[in-house]
């Protein structure tokens, strides 16, 4: 499967820690992030990882991008609901292509969880 990691700044750490939890599982998967978060991932955890662009660069709109095409089968989005983002229209936007495609999306820790619970069966 395809999976793609965002993490807005005051939840890097939380996807680090979560990719670290369920390593083995990733580890049979493709793995997607915007810039940084993917590079966290990379160096953290030391998973390979496709990185796209940061995320206020234009990442999320990648990562759109793929879903539009059929080419991302789940995103996980640990976004910040506290802080205004200046990319806030690409965020929508991303949220609303998966909702379109039917793409299941984890934007808290919570759903993370369940989707890395669902994919340990599924190689
Ligand atoms: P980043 O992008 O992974 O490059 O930080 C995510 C974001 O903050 O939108």
């Amino acid at each position: 499967m395809k999976i793609a990691f965002v993490a807005h700044d005051k939840k890097k750490d939380d996807i680090v820690d979560f990719v670290k939890r369920y390593e083995d599982v990733f580890k049979n998967h493709e793995i997607f992030a915007t810039g940084t978060t993917g590079k966290l991932i990379n160096e953290i955890v030391g998973l390979k990882v496709h990185r796209f662009l940061s995320g206020p660069m234009g990442g999320d709109q990648e990562i759109g991008a793929r879903v539009a095409e059929g080419k991302m089968d789940f995103v996980i989005f640990l976004r910040d609901p506290l802080t205004s983002q200046p990319h806030e229209p690409d965020i929508s936007a991303l949220l609303r292509i998966c909702d379109v495609h039917c793409i299941p999306l984890a934007t808290n820790l919570g759903s993370a969880e369940v989707f890395a619970k669902a994919l340990k069966n599924h190689k």
